[in-house]
């Protein structure tokens, strides 16, 4: 097993799993809970924040980061855009700014599109006078003819 020396008492001690040894490792979890707890309802604080609103020694919440027991915002991986690989501003929809200003103006494009329909209402229009046309033209012919016969039939 290899010797390590405890980041908490300075001896060195058998390392088993643990980063501290025996003899720290209840302080070690109590500090851990303590962190993770403060940690937990301020998400952006800093390591030196962190030790200095919980009492925890700073050494001890920088290796608790280091050891990925706790993660801030200090320690979290960049969140790249899922469009271009860009470091992302918006982490929920993993945007960068220039793709979130492109996508927004792709979006009001759109949304102008919808509003003015222009070859619907030039359908609309054209419909109508056709059908107009088409009675107005058969009707006087049939009038006209009925009347012609009406005439001849006065002249017999
Ligand atoms: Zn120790
Ligand atoms: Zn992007």
């Amino acid at each position: 097993m290899p010797i390590a020396k405890c980041p908490r008492c300075k001896k060195l001690f058998e390392k088993s799993g643990s980063t501290v040894c025996a003899k720290c490792f209840p302080d070690e979890e109590t500090d851990y809970d303590t962190v993770r707890d403060y940690v937990g309802r301020h998400p952006d604080c800093s390591a030196h924040e962190v030790a200095g609103e919980t009492g925890v020694d700073e050494e001890c919440v920088l290796r608790m980061i280091e050891e990925g027991r706790i993660l801030n915002s200090a320690s979290h991986e960049p969140v790249a855009c899922g469009r271009c690989g860009q470091p992302a501003i918006s982490l929920t929809k993993r945007l960068c700014q220039a793709c979130l200003t492109e996508l927004n103006t792709q979006i009001l494009h759109e949304q102008s599109r919808i509003k003015l329909p222009p070859k619907e209402k030039e359908a609309d229009a054209f419909a109508p006078a056709a059908a107009s046309q088409g009675s107005g033209s058969s009707a006087p012919d049939s009038s006209g003819r009925v009347r012609d016969t009406i005439e001849k039939k006065r002249r017999l």
